[in-house]
């Protein structure tokens, strides 16, 4: 990837950086925040990593993960770093709805703004830009822009570890959206010691009881076919919620099990967390859910993967996924 040489002289001296990524954070959104501040650690960069909510438990085990700045738990922290910065990085994101009430302070920064992401269509955030949709995940982009700044020395254990495990919760395991890249880059950082299954343990095995309980549920309660569409729904209501007690990162993956029928080419987890309607939309092959989340309800991601928020109740936010489906009959048969 191109790296203008401005950027690399800019990060080669110790900065007063803060990292951002989005709200709900994933495996890609910790691992590459934390993978770009041990990198830049090792500039003498003083680094802040923040996130608009709270991470999943299994990241817990992540280095610097406790250091994290949550914008809703530590909001007078967050403000306090926030001035005195002068760099800020933005990954895993494109759009700054995507950090919350973060984004209010990346309007008038006066200092510079540099955005690594693999999401589709992104908005001018930043004054520096490395957009790849292709990427298989953010965590693979970190990887290449060190690199190519010349210092894959310095992609250390530490740094791999975090990077890896990007890399293996955005493509499922190496199962989608993989490419030449990320192969190379796994036998590499194998190679330098990064512990491949401690982390698919950490990451696939970690589960509560109550986790595949509520998997149960969902499969045997919350599930509907739609033949006729090749799409199928997964929902859950307010009182799931408490019933299952969900916490952050519990339905994480749930939507995936509905691709795993041959028939279905449209999967949807429709779930009314505490405040707001979530929809997680997956497709496979042509199908674009990136362009049926933006179009219906204003969300964004990735052709085979993206996602969105409603303020409507959970019945109308799925009676209105319903009505859309006829509009995509045609290519969903095809
Ligand atoms: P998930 O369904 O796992 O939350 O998200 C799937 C993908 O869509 C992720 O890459 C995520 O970043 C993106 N995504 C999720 N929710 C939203 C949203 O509300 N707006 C946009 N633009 N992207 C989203
Ligand atoms: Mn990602």
């Amino acid at each position: 990837m191109e790296i203008s040489p401005s950027l690399k002289q800019l990060l080669r001296v110790p900065q007063n950086t803060a990292i951002f990524s989005h709200r709900n954070p994933d495996g890609d959104a910790i691992g590459s925040s934390l993978a770009m501040r041990h990198y830049l650690e090792q500039y003498g960069h003083t680094v802040h990593v923040l996130f608009p909510s709270e991470y999943p438990e299994e990241f817990e085990a992540l280095p610097g993960a406790e250091e994290i700045l949550i914008w809703d738990i530590h909001t007078e922290e967050c403000k306090q770093v926030l001035a005195q910065k002068n760099l800020f990085i933005f990954l895993d994101f494109n759009a700054l709805n995507r950090i919350d009430r973060l984004g209010e302070f990346t309007v008038n920064f006066p200092g510079t703004r540099l955005m690594i992401d693999h999401h589709l269509y992104p908005d001018p955030i930043a004054d520096y830009v490395i957009s790849e949709p292709e990427a298989s995940s953010t965590c693979e982009l970190v990887f290449r822009f060190i690199t190519d700044m010349g210092d894959n020395l310095k992609i250390n254990p530490t740094v791999g570890k975090c990077i890896y495990t990007g890399i293996v919760t955005d493509t499922g395991s190496f199962r989608h959206a993989t490419n030449t890249h990320i192969f190379r880059i796994a036998a590499e950082l194998v190679a330098r010691g990064v512990d491949d299954t401690g982390i698919q343990d950490m990451i696939f095995n970690s589960q509560k009881e109550k986790g595949l309980r509520l998997l149960g549920h969902c499969l045997s309660q919350r599930m509907e076919f739609f033949p006729e569409y090749r799409t199928a729904l997964i929902w859950l209501s307010k009182k799931d919620y408490e019933m299952f007690e969900i916490q952050r990162g519990d339905t994480e993956g749930i939507v995936n099990y509905l691709l795993s029928v041959k028939s279905v080419r449209l999967a949807a987890f429709i779930h009314n967390q505490p405040t707001v309607v979530k929809l997680s939309l997956r497709s496979k092959g042509n199908l674009d859910v990136q362009e049926i989340c933006k179009k219906h309800f204003n969300g964004g991601g990735h052709k085979n993967a993206s996602g969105a928020y409603s303020h409507d109740s959970l019945k109308a936010t799925i009676d209105k996924f319903k009505a859309i489906l006829p509009e995509y009959k045609e290519i969903l048969n095809k």
